[in-house]
């Protein structure tokens, strides 16, 4: 705790693409990034906290085309979303920006001229992608469907297969088709941009990337290595552009050629930093060439080549001045009760939902917190644990501290505490007051799990000190006053010595004890500094409610005890039936027990809902009448709106066997009408019995 220099720290978070409101894992992110830099804050630090909308690229030029908006238009509504989220759960950004913006079309030409001209590190070849003839655009993989060179299932991504889980190149296809127009794609002959990642001296300044003792998290070096292979030659050239039509920052002298995604994304990271100093009057190139500055990217396992090898490579050969005190901080991703998250499984959590059902921001922040450390590992949100840790660590040894002894301090002294006991050599404070220093390091190295565990090992402390000295006894005793607020008075400077140790992880809580304690934002340095002696406190409320388990099933989804079906795409089997009217070729003949043995019954829709991650999917969720709700997946989504079908009966088969899709397991199906060539013909209709008929009615 010696005085240093104050750090000057640039941080960010990773940017979110603009296609999609946040999901939890964002904010599971955002919530790590911020506990760090409100903890720097805190230390007097300046910190520069920013983050942007990734705006650009082919899905969301697609996305924008099918909503009738320009691409622009359609970023805007979904940046318009994000202040929602980020003040809800107090994320500290001092900027949000976007990579649409004219600081980074202006950077990430700089930075390319930089490596083109000067480091002489951009080169172009010829390759051969996939072309749509109709729609007159080279197709990204996601744009190509096919049917899985796998499995076989039909209308699969040209990177992978939805059904089975397997990866493979576009052209692995069969029979592929863009996803755009139907048209069956070409291979055509295209100039590609390429930054020349396995020249000698990428290599060598990757290698000693990897090798500086402390740059990277152990795991990562590893990764890195892998990548890195023997000597670099493991390493392949990065393509860096994409052809018109494109929405994204043109390549300077390449008409018709812009940048992909990934070159200038990261450079948003910068353009956001420009973007707020311009608003504060900051001179950004002073700031990044200033020796203090460090920069630090908060990011997820998911993305870490873009991070550790094209992003520090493209820094490094632009003249960045920030590189050798460039670091990236990786995280493992969140999983549900020990799984990957899943809707179906009713595993999924919506932030939004989070916070409109009422719960507590800063239970999840904490929650979080207790779980993360340093190291890239995936972080388990497990409902009964957050509500064992949220009750009995936040709400039952911390805030009860307070709780129990601010009444008296109001009640029996005016509000007036007494601190003269608080001295170096007295033990109940020192020895609160000396696990700062350990504290400070386990916040400054990520190890926020380790911090809460300390936190709560002193709140024990205190705790143990109340049932020994018993307030509520003393109070009984009018001549016990001194002995009531003196105990009272201690255990208002210990609440006020741990409300330092976990405002970087409880802001709005930190706000609301300053307020009781009637004092100015707590800083870290202020842990050895007791309120003044007969300072008075204001009247205690109520700081934070227990976890009710019951918000827990509504943030989850019922719990689901059927599930769901297979994509139940109509599948049409066989026939090239699109032209001049022929039908479908009609399926082998069946006996009447045939028929009967497939239970076929009215349903209700009682909920419909997108399926996080399927283009394809709706969930259904189906009243058969049997007291329960069953679950159902439905290929669907590209007819129907939900809500449209909310409240409507349908025809689901009842007994068809559960069977586990990537999305979850199906139970059931729903029935829907399709011409067998969806390309020629498409359009997809479920069934809508007469009225009169209700849920559980067989039909025969
Ligand atoms: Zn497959």
């Amino acid at each position: 705790m010696s005085a240093t220099l104050p750090r000057k720290l640039f941080v960010t978070a990773a940017l979110p693409y603009a296609n999609a409101p946040f999901h939890i894992g964002h904010i599971m992110e955002y919530i790590q990034a911020d506990i760090w830099v409100r903890f720097q804050r805190m230390q007097g630090h300046e910190v520069d906290f920013v983050c942007a909308d990734d705006a650009h690229g082919t899905p969301i030029m697609i996305a924008a085309e099918k909503a009738g908006v320009t691409p622009q238009e359609f970023v805007a509504r979904i940046a318009a979303g994000r202040k929602q989220h980020l003040d809800g759960f107090h994320i500290s950004f001092d900027n949000w920006h976007s990579t649409d913006s004219p600081e980074n079309t202006e950077l990430s030409q700089a930075i390319y001229r930089r490596l083109r001209d000067d480091a002489k590190l951009i080169t172009t070849k010829t390759v051969e992608r996939f072309y749509d003839p109709v729609k007159g655009m080279f197709l990204a993989d996601r744009n190509i469907k096919g049917e899985c060179p796998k499995c076989g299932a039909k209308d699969q991504y040209g990177d992978n297969c939805e059904v089975c889980g397997a990866a493979y190149e576009p052209t692995e296809l069969k029979n592929p088709y863009s996803a755009l127009t139907g048209a069956t794609p070409v291979m055509k002959p295209v100039e590609q941009y390429f930054f020349k990642l396995s020249d000698p001296r990428c290599v060598a300044f990757l290698q000693d990337w990897l090798n500086t003792p402390g740059r990277l998290q152990p795991e990562m070096v590893n990764k890195v290595s892998e990548w890195l292979g023997n000597d670099g030659k493991d390493l392949a050239d990065w393509d860096i552009s994409r052809e018109a039509p494109y929405f994204g920052i043109p390549i300077p002298d390449a008409p018709g050629k812009y940048f992909y995604v990934w070159l200038d994304a990261p450079v948003g990271y910068l353009a956001s930093l420009k973007n707020y100093c311009s608003k504060k009057g900051i001179d950004y190139e002073a700031l990044l060439n200033d020796p203090a500055t460090e920069q630090i990217h908060f990011i997820g396992k998911d993305i870490v080549s873009f991070h550790l090898l094209f992003w520090p490579a493209m820094l490094k050969f632009s003249g960045h001045p920030v590189i050798d005190k460039l670091k990236v901080y990786v995280h493992g991703h969140l999983t549900v009760s020990g799984e990957k998250m899943s809707k179906s499984r009713g595993t999924g959590i919506s932030p939004l939902r989070y916070l409109e059902i009422g719960m507590n921001p800063e239970w999840l922040r904490y929650y979080i917190a207790s779980k993360l450390n340093a190291k890239v590992e995936d972080l388990d949100f497990n409902p009964e644990d957050f509500v064992a840790r949220v009750n009995s660590d936040l709400i039952g040894k911390y805030i009860n501290i307070a709780s129990r002894a601010a009444g008296f301090i109001t009640k029996r002294f005016d509000g007036k505490v007494v601190t003269d006991w608080a001295t170096a050599s007295d033990t109940f404070i020192s020895n609160l007051r000396n696990v700062a220093p350990e504290i400070h390091a386990m916040y400054d190295h990520r190890e926020f799990g380790k911090a809460l565990r300390a936190v709560m090992e002193q709140a024990d402390h205190i705790n143990a000190y109340v049932d020994a000295n018993k307030p509520w006894e003393l109070a009984k005793n009018p001549g016990k006053d001194a002995a009531l607020q003196e105990v009272c008075s201690r255990l208002l400077e210990a609440f006020r010595v741990l409300t330092i140790y976990l405002k970087p992880v409880l802001p709005e809580l930190a706000r609301q004890v300053e307020a009781l304690l009637n004092i100015e934002p707590l800083l870290w340095s202020q842990v050895g500094t007791p309120l003044p002696h007969g300072h008075k406190v204001n009247p205690y409320t109520h700081l934070m409610t227990r976890v009710d388990a019951k918000m827990l099933d509504a943030l989850f989804d019922a719990p689901i005890d059927a599930t769901a079906t297979p994509p139940s795409q109509p599948s049409p089997s066989q026939g090239e039936g699109a032209d001049g009217g022929t039908i479908e070729e009609l399926a082998p003949e069946i006996k009447i027990d045939d028929f009967t043995r497939i239970d076929l019954r009215i349903a209700k829709i009682v909920n419909c809902e997108q399926v996080d991650g399927s283009d394809k999917l709706l969930r259904l969720t189906l009243d058969v009448g049997e007291g329960r709700m069953r679950n159902v997946f439905s290929g669907i989504k590209s007819a129907y709106q939900p809500e449209e079908l909310i409240g409507k009966l349908t025809v689901m088969v009842a007994n068809l066997a559960p069977r586990k899709m990537k999305f979850g397991v199906s139970e059931g199906m729903v029935l829907a009408a399709s011409a067998s060539d969806e390309r020629a013909k498409p359009g997809i209709y479920i069934l809508n019995p007469w009225p009169g008929a209700e849920p559980g009615m067989r039909i025969r």
